[in-house]
């Protein structure tokens, strides 16, 4: 009896109008589930969760005009567990009301502290689920939260994808708009994977599209790829929204969007994501930093394989920041001229009142 309840809930969990005979694996299965839903249980009571930061940049001056928060689950005996692990399993069992409110208090409660720390203010972006968005305590969540950090709702950006405000209930669009309201900016997250249309998108309180990065992967080679950026970027411009490419691994993608006009970029061309020590010297730092995020070659038409993992074990400790002088990547250099030109504008000083090796890497633009 209960391998047959086994196999049906295999079967529910293939889809609609099949059938599924019981086999060993599907008990292997099972048990795996099950010990994850406990370990992720004792992880939301533990809060074993740490937040990494990216951030996001102005394409023409190089500033870091936002952070995107990405949530990791630290665990002993595998190490840390990245967010498509874990997310959908958290979603399931309903543990993800939890674990996206510990995520929205930690990306509060950071941005205020950093705010406090004197850096200039900047949005910090979080991740929503759908379950989340569709609970009815949400709203009252977010003004709590944003309550007891004490940071302004100006200051927070919500996530959301496509597929989600797709649903568009009008439970939903009362809950943007409330939001759009308090001040929370808020974002369509993976733009161009969910086939809507602009008229739903005009009835929304929208602010922000970020194009899915699978389409920035391609783009130098892929001229339906280019053509499909070139038509967000502008449809977003004739409804007076922000438009960000993710995924921007190379200099030939930072140089094509910028041609097309997009302001706005993220990905490891610019930065991994960090730990919050790691960002917080990125943000403050008025010298060109050397941030150890490294450009990827293009490899045209090949699927970058995930490697976040050792993105985030990559990010240095605070006195490991600085890179060994003459092993600077490609990006950073970029990144070390763009600052340093906006710090010389800043201050009204001209290259050559800088000192030599700054001006040196100001010229590399
Ligand atoms: P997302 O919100 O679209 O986040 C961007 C993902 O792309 C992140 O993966 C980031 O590390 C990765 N990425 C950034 N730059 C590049 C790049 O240049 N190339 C490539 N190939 N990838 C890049 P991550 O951290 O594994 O997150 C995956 C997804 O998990 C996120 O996609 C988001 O949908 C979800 N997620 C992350 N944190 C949270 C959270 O706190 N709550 C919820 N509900 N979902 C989250
Ligand atoms: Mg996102
Ligand atoms: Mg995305």
């Amino acid at each position: 009896m209960k391998n047959a309840d086994t196999a049906m809930f295999h079967g529910k969990g293939i889809g609609k109008n099949t059938y599924q005979y019981f086999t060993s694996q599907m008990n292997i299965a099972v048990k795996r589930r099950m010990t994850l839903e406990s370990a992720l249980r004792r992880a939301v009571l533990q809060k074993d969760f740490v937040l990494h930061y990216q951030p996001q940049v102005n394409l023409e001056t190089g500033e870091i005009v936002a952070v995107e928060s990405l949530v990791r689950w630290k665990t002993e005996d595998s190490g840390t567990v990245m967010p498509g692990d874990f997310i959908p399993l958290a979603e399931e069992t309903g543990l993800i009301n939890e674990v996206g409110e510990w995520v929205l208090r930690e990306a509060c409660r950071q941005n205020k502290e950093w705010q406090d720390r004197g850096l200039a203010p900047r949005r910090m972006a979080v991740n929503l689920s759908a379950r989340q968005f569709a609970d009815k305590a949400f709203l009252d969540t977010v003004i709590r939260v944003l309550q007891d950090t004490g940071l302004d709702p100006k200051w927070l950006e919500l996530e959301i994808t496509e597929s989600q405000v797709m649903r568009q209930t009008e439970g939903m669009i009362l809950l943007l708009n409330r939001l759009s309201e308090m001040g929370v900016h808020l974002a369509i997250d993976d733009f161009g994977t969910g086939y809507s249309s602009l008229s739903y998108l005009k009835r929304l309180p929208i602010q922000k599209l970020k194009i899915d990065q699978s389409f920035i992967r391609d783009i130098t080679v892929d001229p339906n790829d280019a053509a499909i950026v070139v038509a967000i970027i502008n449809m977003a411009r004739s409804l007076d929204l922000e438009t960000i490419a993710e995924g921007v691994e190379t200099q030939g993608q930072l140089a094509l969007l910028r041609s097309k006009d997009c302001r706005v970029g993220q990905g490891f061309y610019f930065s991994a994501p960090l730990r919050a020590e790691g960002v917080y010297l990125l943000l403050q730092a008025e010298q060109p930093l050397r941030p150890r995020a490294r450009a990827r070659p293009q490899r045209p038409g090949a699927n970058p394989p995930r490697r976040e993992h050792q993105e985030d074990r990559r990010t240095p400790a605070r006195g490991a920041q600085l890179a060994p002088p003459g092993r600077e990547c490609v990006a950073v250099r970029i990144l070390s001229a763009l600052a340093v030109r906006s710090a010389a504008t800043a201050r009204r000083v001209s290259p050559a009142q800088l000192p030599r090796s700054s001006a040196n890497r100001a010229s590399l633009r």
